[in-house]
């Protein structure tokens, strides 16, 4: 009988809650107002002709090249961040290799990893989420191939300094170091120009947050020009189809529209976050598009009650050092309005129904 290999099988199924999501998203870090007029203007010019063909995704390597200011080598677009992980594990890890992943972190980390049969070496964040460098550093084996940092990191919003990055880097030349910067644009520092950047350094971008493309699957994998070329091999040739090529070098080109957009964000967090103080709720001041807030024991009751007004958040109780907790997407400022409005009614009734219980 036809039998999936040992590490596919241990592996648990991931199945994000994506069904009957109507209402205002809030629950998966995307744009909430979508992408610029001028992609979509594109996309809807597009031709048969332009759908017959096989993509071709070099000429547009080389302007991501330009705009990020590297050389078309350093550079592979890839379906989204997470087919950019995928690549980075099936280039570097052997069976039995560790993979150090900071937790709590982005769930495709540790999935990728153990799907090439490697061991994920799960290291606690510090007080406050803080990155815990000392116990990185005292992780670091002959076998660590991979370490994966989100910066700011998902779902805490908490984000490191690039110096500690590079430290990591150097204790462990013999394992490729991905920094993914997912939320880079909310966040604004990023170790791409760092001129220290170490060879088993990489850098992700995507297009899914800030650019309101997460539909499309659309990211960036960056590093050395030597280790891009085997990342490369790794790839599929037509890895990203032509309607997200077709429409990138629009995106690429209303930078205002992004800006716009991530001023909306900062101010609508400041907004969330000085609610959330307000209700005295704890939460990790943000450098992202969303905000970690502990609810405590009823934070379930608190998701339910937000979708019952047509708001959807994520549940994170679940994450190691997030018991209670639920993430909050920031968006523009009418969506954060709503969402404070909602917040200050279902916070009153939670807390009652649990008074009334207890
Ligand atoms: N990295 C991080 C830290 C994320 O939070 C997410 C999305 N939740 C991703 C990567 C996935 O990005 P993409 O849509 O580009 O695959």
């Amino acid at each position: 009988m036809l039998e999936a290999r040992e590490a596919v099988k241990k592996l648990h199924a991931y199945r994000p809650p994506l069904a009957g999501r109507q209402g205002l998203r809030l629950d998966f870090n995307e744009s909430t107002i979508g992408c610029s007029p001028r992609v979509l203007a594109q996309l809807r010019s597009l031709d048969a002709e332009t759908l017959a063909r096989y993509p071709e995704r070099e000429p547009l390597e080389s302007e991501v090249g330009d705009f990020l200011g590297l050389d078309r080598a350093q550079v592979l677009l890839t379906n989204g961040v997470d087919e950019a992980i995928h690549l980075l594990c099936s280039t570097y890890l052997e069976p039995g290799d560790e993979a150090i992943i900071v937790v709590p972190t982005f769930a495709m980390y540790a999935i990728f990893a153990q799907a090439e049969g490697a061991r994920p070496v799960q290291v606690l964040s510090g007080e406050n989420f803080a990155f815990p460098l000392d116990r990185v550093l005292s992780r670091i084996s002959e076998r660590t191939r991979l370490i994966a940092v989100a910066n700011p990191n998902n779902p805490t919003g908490v984000a490191v300094a690039c110096d500690i990055l590079l430290q990591v880097a150097e204790a462990a030349p013999q394992a490729a170091v991905l920094v993914d910067e997912a939320y880079f644009e909310f966040h604004g520092d990023t170790i791409l120009h760092h001129a220290a950047r170490p060879s088993n350094l990489f850098v992700a971008r995507t297009f899914s947050k800030a650019y309101g493309l997460a539909g499309l699957r659309l990211g960036i994998l960056a590093g050395d020009s030597g280790q891009m070329a085997m990342v490369r091999r790794s790839a599929s040739p037509y890895n990203v189809n032509a309607v997200a090529l077709a429409v990138l070098p629009d995106a690429l080109r209303d930078q205002q529209y992004v800006k716009n957009y991530v001023a909306e964000v900062q101010h609508g967090r400041g907004l969330l976050e000085r609610e959330l103080r307000t209700l005295g709720l704890e939460y990790w001041s943000s450098r992202a598009n969303f905000v970690l807030v502990r609810v405590g024991p009823a934070h379930t009751e608190f998701v339910q009650a937000l979708r019952t007004r047509g708001i959807l958040v994520r549940d994170r109780n679940s994450d190691p050092g997030c018991e209670g907790c639920v993430r909050l997407t920031v968006g523009c400022g009418d969506h954060m309005r709503t969402l404070i409005d909602a917040l200050r009614g279902v916070i009153e009734t939670v807390s009652k129904r649990r008074e009334v219980k207890v």
